[in-house]
């Protein structure tokens, strides 16, 4: 068997290199490489030559799969590994959004501002409160990706002026969402990190245009995504040129309606094995309420958050929206406090940088 499995083996790998040669030889050519026609009439030749005993519906099986394979290696000339992974024990990837570090063993980030940039003044007054305790990181959202189409959509380009300033004037870089592949230039000139949305985490278009953003993107996680797909989300901002991404956890849709979301920590702890990529953590979107973020934020930390977001407005009642998770001023400054007050102790809890 043993001499068989080494014939096999050497058949495969002679197959695959002309695999290899056929992808280069279209390439150049600008022709697509998978062929329907072209692999039906090798298969049925052979089908009609199968000596067996091998029956038919496995031969057939077995050479659909070499097939299939046989285009993903042109497909991906030759690179077998994803550009996201990690290589076992490598270091983690540090990500700079302005003069900011975030991951590759830095200490972790706060990441706070408004659900949506609302006017000036406000965003002013909680810039100016945030970087009072030292926050580097101003999020806000001028294009909002909203549920229902008759909610606040944000103010668009005016409010990534706002934020600009706002930054601006206390030092700080921004952190805005971008909804779709045409405003990506637009929210670029104005922000230092781009956010992808959990609504848009498929938006294939958008994460290849962000490829070729020349900035730094914060790629929040689908609430219907599982991990892997998580990872392929940013392998397609990787692979268009990108790899400076930073991954969020902001909770998966379960049946557990305590919380807004599920915050899923486990994944923060699994993606810190899986990738070098920082991870964050958003703890607003991932709640929906203010009374368990402490502890929450505790645990993020302890599962190797490399960063956490929250929303904090100058006063969360009259806000536009996500009323109920937004910070005040005096719960943002008592979650910062308890944060920075962890920090110290978190070394011997927190697995890969
Ligand atoms: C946000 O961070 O502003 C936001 C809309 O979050 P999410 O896409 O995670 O719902
Ligand atoms: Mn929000």
């Amino acid at each position: 068997m043993s001499r068989v499995n080494a014939e096999i083996m050497e058949g495969l790998n002679a197959y695959f290199q002309v695999a290899r040669d056929i992808g280069a030889a279209k390439d150049a050519l600008g022709l697509p490489h998978y062929d329907a026609s072209r692999e039906s009439a090798m298969l049925d030749e052979l089908l009609s030559t199968n000596p067996g005993p091998m029956p038919d519906d496995l031969l057939r099986r077995i050479f659909n799969e070499i097939f299939r394979s046989s285009v993903d290696v042109m497909d991906r000339a030759g690179q077998t590994r994803m550009r996201v992974s990690r290589v076992a024990g490598g270091p983690g990837r540090t990500v700079m959004v302005g003069n900011v570090r975030l991951g590759g063993g830095a200490p972790p980030e706060i990441i706070a501002g408004p659900c949506a940039v609302e006017g000036e003044d406000m965003l002013e007054a909680t810039a100016a409160r945030l970087a009072g305790h030292g926050v580097r990181l101003l999020r806000g959202g001028a294009f909002k990706p909203r549920t229902s189409p008759y909610s606040f959509q944000g103010l668009g380009a005016p409010g990534l002026s706002m934020l600009r300033r706002a930054a601006d004037a206390h030092g700080m870089a921004v952190v805005t969402e971008v909804v779709s592949d045409g405003d990506v230039e637009l929210v670029a000139r104005h922000a230092d990190m781009l956010q992808v949305g959990t609504r848009n985490m498929y938006n294939y278009a958008l994460l290849k245009a962000l490829g070729r953003a020349g900035r730094p993107v914060l790629l929040k996680r689908s609430f219907m995504a599982t991990m892997d797909e998580f990872l392929w989300a940013a392998e397609y901002i990787a692979t268009s040129g990108n790899e400076d991404i930073v991954l969020c956890e902001r909770g998966i849709r379960t049946f557990e309606r305590a919380t807004r979301n599920t915050l899923d920590l486990a994944a923060v702890a699994l993606l810190k094995q899986a990738t070098p990529l920082p991870v964050v953590v958003d703890l607003s979107h991932s709640l929906g309420r203010k009374d368990i973020v402490a502890p929450m934020a505790a645990a993020a930390l302890a599962a190797g958050a490399d960063g956490l977001m929250f929303e904090a407005h100058y006063r969360p009642s009259v806000a536009l929206c996500d009323c109920d998770q937004q910070l005040d001023p005096g719960e943002t400054d008592a979650l910062i406090a308890y944060v920075r007050g962890l920090i110290p102790f978190l070394g011997a809890a927190r697995g890969a940088a």
